[in-house]
Order: C-alpha cells, then structure tokens, then sequence
C-alpha cells in the first residue's frame, strides 16, 4: 500500500544535519499520521543533489535502519528546484511536503499543514511570520522581489511561504506535468490553483552547516522567478519606447519652431549627449531583457531533463538501469 504522506528532503552535502532531522521529525511526524488515521504510513524521500561529503554514505546507512526512509541520488548538483522536481515526480504518497533538512522548516507543523489537509484543503501553505533569522539585506531583497513579481505576475506568489508546505497528490500530478525546465516552484505551487490553506510558524536559525545559497544563486533564482511568471518586463518598452518618441516629436517641433521664432539655432551638446546616452541606455537594457527571455527560451527548446537519478534506494537492485532511463521521459507538454 503506498504511504499517505511523503516529506520530500533535498540534501546537497549535509551529513552534520541528517542525523539531527531524522530525530526532529518522528514525533511530529507520528503526530501527523495520527490526524490521518490509525492505518497511516509516511515515505522519508531523501533528494541528494550530488553531495560531495558523506550525505550518501549515510542515507544508505539510514535507509538499511529506518524502512520509511528512501533517497534518490541525482547524478550532480542539479540545484534545490530540481532536486524538489525529482521528488515530486518519485513520491508515491497521496499527500507530499517539501522540507529543508536544517530544520528551518520546523516539523512541529506538520500535524497542523495536515489537519487542513484533512479538513479538505489541497494545498497547505507554511507562512513566516518572523524572519528575524535571516540577515536584513536577505529580508530586504526577498520582500522587493515579491513587491516586484506580484505586481507583474499573473498569479500572485504568496509572500513569506517558501517551498515547505503540503500538496496534495491532486496538485503533484498538475506540477508534474508542466514540462518548463527553468523551475521557479514557488511560482508553480502558487499557479496550481484548487483549495488553499495557510499555516503560520516562526523561521528558526539554520540547525547546523551553512547555507547553501550563494547571491548568484539567489540572483539567478529571483531572474528565473520573474520570467517564469510573468512578461510585463518585455511589454514595458513598447510603452517606454511609445513615450520617448512622443517626446522626442515635441522636443524637435519645439527646436523648428525656436529656431524659427528667434533666428537662432542653440548649440545643442549636452542634450544630445544626454538623449543620446540615455536612449543608448535604454536599448541596451530592453535588449538585456529581450535576452533574458529568449535565453530561456533556448533552454527550454533544448528539452534536456530537469535531473538525472544516478540511484533509487526503492528500485534497488534489479531496476537499476530502467530508472536511469525514467528520468528521460519528461512529461507530456500538453495537459
Ligand atoms: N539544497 C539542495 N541543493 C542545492 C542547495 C541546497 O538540495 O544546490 C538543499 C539543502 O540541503 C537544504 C535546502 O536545500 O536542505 C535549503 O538549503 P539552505 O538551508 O542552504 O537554504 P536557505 O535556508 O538558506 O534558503
Ligand atoms: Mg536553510
């Protein structure tokens, strides 16, 4: 019988964390299979993103000691978006929860994310309420990227709900078909739609280890965010560039006229070195974000799987190589 919840936990090098997690979520976790009924069962879905340190080592030593703990072993570094990908698509559970593993996402929520579950909602959010755990500049960034993107977006990313949350398996198949490869899940999660819930918690510090988010990630993360969910930034130049050159006809109906009324043409450098410059400042940028766009548009039409499983703990040992292959069959495009 396949497991009613499956807590979905990409690792990328954290083998100070694992052994910490594991003990943080039992209670919780029987707590929340409580709410579901006596015959409930959960799925420990373990996501190494090509961790360099013992992480693999000892997820297999895990798995051997603990039946609900299973991982997939991605072929590299694919990046957290991926990793959570490919444990969407692996989870068998009727209900799925993406979890960090440095217990930022506290698992004390999660018999409350699934007692809405139970009480009908299909997708859970987990809500920060307090993110005084992290530096101000990762505050201040994060809140004017959600101003920005909801204000363009057509669905509205909730602000202050990170990948931690439940999904049913409804939502799951939905994600799983979308067959974009620049994967934003928040933007996804949000774009789902059905029976919204929302649960608050406190973010906590980072249990052990450091993050693993560099600002380039960050940086590249937040591009991904805005082009996935939105192209307001391409159509804003068909309006910047309308209101220059109706600018530029009253200037230049302005200068015949001057010239016609006083005789004199003024000599003219420092405003065309400003028009100039200024116009050559706007191309370029609208150019940059044409380029934004279609370089994901290339990416996308390469259609390269999102990852690769190198391993899965639960095809052991004779389905070795036709999961190998598994992760090559993307989705269908088209729902
Ligand atoms: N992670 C991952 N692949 C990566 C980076 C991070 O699977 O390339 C995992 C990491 O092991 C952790 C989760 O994503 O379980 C969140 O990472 P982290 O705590 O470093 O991010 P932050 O909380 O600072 O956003
Ligand atoms: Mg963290």
């Amino acid at each position: 019988m396949p497991p009613q919840l499956t807590i979905i936990i990409p690792v990328f090098n954290e083998q100070e964390s694992l052994g910490a997690f594991l003990d943080a979520v039992r209670t919780p976790l029987a707590q929340a299979l409580d709410v579901i009924g006596p015959q409930a069962s959960a799925e420990l879905l373990f996501v190494d993103d090509g961790s360099s340190d013992r992480t693999p080592d000892m997820l297999a030593i895990l798995a051997g000691l603990d039946a609900r703990v299973r991982y997939l072993r991605l072929s590299r570094n694919f990046g957290k978006e991926a990793a959570i990908a490919a444990g969407l698509q692996h989870a068998r559970g009727a209900a799925v929860v993406p979890m960090d593993v440095d217990l930022q996402d506290p698992p004390e929520l999660l018999p409350a994310l699934v007692r809405e579950w139970v009480a009908g909602a299909k997708v859970v959010n987990a809500r920060r309420v307090d993110r005084s755990s992290d530096s101000r500049l990762k505050r201040w960034t994060a809140h004017g990227f959600y101003r920005a993107v909801n204000l363009m977006a057509e669905t509205p990313i909730p602000e202050n709900v990170g990948d931690y949350r439940l999904l049913d398996r409804a939502a799951v198949d939905v994600i799983n078909r979308l067959g974009e490869s620049a994967r934003f899940n928040k933007g996804l999660f949000a774009w789902v739609g059905f029976r919204v819930a929302t649960v608050d918690y406190v973010r906590s510090q980072r249990h052990a280890g450091e993050t693993k988010w560099r600002w380039r990630r960050l940086w590249s993360l937040a591009l991904d965010g805005i082009t996935a969910s939105t192209t307001a930034p391409l159509r804003i130049w068909t309006y910047v560039g309308g209101v220059t050159a109706l600018s530029a006809f009253a200037y230049a109906a302005f200068l015949v006229l001057h010239t016609l009324i006083t005789g004199i043409d003024t000599p003219g450098y420092a405003s065309i070195m400003i028009s100039v410059l200024m116009l050559g400042g706007i191309q370029l940028l609208s150019i940059g974000i044409m380029g934004e766009y279609i370089g994901r548009i290339a990416k996308e039409v390469r259609q390269r799987p999102l990852y690769v499983v190198e391993q899965d703990s639960a095809a052991e040992p004779d389905h070795g190589s036709s999961e190998r292959e598994e992760a090559w069959t993307r989705p269908p495009m088209r729902a």
